[in-house]
């Protein structure tokens, strides 16, 4: 099965005259397209024009290709799919820190418990002073020596006490962050909704469990038609609220089942386990229809904002192929969408009946 890969190690090693030309390049990159050379944007840039991720290449031509427009959102959008910093690191670290908590309870336990066989060792050096002479002023001794001997075990106990409480407090808030680590390593902060990193896996497991299972898998691609106007005409805070009602409105229309998840800038990818092409199309029914009755006002005027409309794509997997096909498939469909007048549903049979009859192709 090919499975997605999007994960990056952020290593550059090229030779001094190679990579000084990589920089006039990505700098003239990314001047053409008026994006400012941030590190990130610059990284981008670089290992755009250095060419040696095959598949941020194809992100950004295909993007070029369709919109023209290749701005700063997308180039977050690719930092944050290939380079942000990779979960499964930051778990690492986290579970280093739950090993140090563990080790200083066990420090805390073995000092504490070497008080304790310290008091029992003493306890019978003095059974056997007493034993050898039972006198008044050697049983006095004995009590004192009784009395030191109790009164360390007993601060050995308060000391190991301590050190559990301190470790169980740690241990909880190790919990708690490794919770909002996990929370958050998978979410799209804008919309909530998984980001691409966990779509490509949660594709990938979803189509073993399809194969698994014979059950089919769709998958709907869906963008925001004329987006930027929203952008140009009421600024970015507006349009990212358009992206967020969007996204809310995809996520009350599936079950629970199903995926939803933030593919870029104004695109979504839902995924539809046990959904055929036919029960596909009728969620990219509900969903188109719901954000078409969105409703926005921007509050300061109370301006109503032109409807949202959406195209999508539907796709269902094929036997033995892999995320990316299926992707690209939907893709291909919602494209068509796209150039035959937007604000519609194309599923990918209708991609293949636009191509020629065999009997045309001579
Ligand atoms: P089409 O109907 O062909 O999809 O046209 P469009 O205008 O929706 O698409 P285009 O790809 O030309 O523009 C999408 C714009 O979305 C470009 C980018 O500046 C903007 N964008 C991407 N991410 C964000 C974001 O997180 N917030 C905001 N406000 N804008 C974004
Ligand atoms: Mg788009
Ligand atoms: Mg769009």
């Amino acid at each position: 099965m090919k499975k997605q890969k999007l994960g990056h190690a952020f290593d550059f090693q090229d030779p001094l005259d190679e990579a000084s030309e990589y920089l006039k390049k990505a700098i003239g990159f990314l001047g053409k397209n008026k994006i400012a050379p941030t590190p990130a944007n610059y990284a981008i840039g670089y290992e755009y024009v250095s060419g040696r991720n095959a598949a941020l290449v194809k992100d950004i031509e295909k993007r070029s290709r369709r919109s023209g427009v290749v701005d700063s959102h997308l180039l977050a959008d690719l930092f944050e799919t290939y380079y942000a910093n990779d979960p499964g690191q930051e778990f690492e670290s986290q579970l280093c820190g739950i090993g140090k908590v563990l080790a200083n309870v066990l420090k805390g336990v073995s000092s504490a418990s070497d008080g304790v066989t310290a008091f029992g060792e003493e306890l019978e050096s003095h059974l056997q002073a007493l034993e050898a002479s039972p006198s008044a002023s050697g049983i006095k001794e004995i009590v004192a020596g009784l009395l030191r001997a109790t009164e360390n075990a007993a601060c050995a106990n308060r000391e190991l006490q301590e050190h559990l409480e301190e470790a169980q407090e740690d241990a909880l808030q190790l919990r708690e962050e490794l919770n909002r680590v996990r929370r958050e390593s998978r979410l799209d902060p804008l919309t909530g909704l998984f980001n691409r990193k966990m779509l490509a896996e949660t594709l990938d497991e979803q189509i073993a469990a399809a194969e698994a299972g014979g059950a089919p898998l769709s998958l709907l691609m869906l963008d925001i038609d004329h987006f930027k106007r929203f952008n140009d005409t009421y600024g970015h805070l507006i349009g990212d609220e358009v992206i967020r009602r969007v996204a809310a409105a995809v996520k009350k229309h599936i079950r629970g089942t199903d995926t939803a998840a933030r593919y870029g800038g104004e695109e979504f990818v839902v995924l539809l386990p046990d959904t055929d092409l036919s029960g596909a199309t009728t969620v990219a029914g509900t969903i188109h229809e719901a954000v078409a009755k969105l409703t926005l006002v921007k509050k300061a005027t109370k301006e109503k904002l032109p409807g949202i409309t959406v195209s999508v794509g539907v796709a269902v997997l094929r036997p033995g192929e892999g995320g990316e096909d299926l992707i690209e498939r939907a893709d291909q469909a919602l494209y068509h969408a796209k150039e035959t007048g937007r604000n519609r549903i194309v599923t990918e049979q209708e991609l293949d009946t636009g191509s020629p009859p065999a009997a045309a192709m001579g």
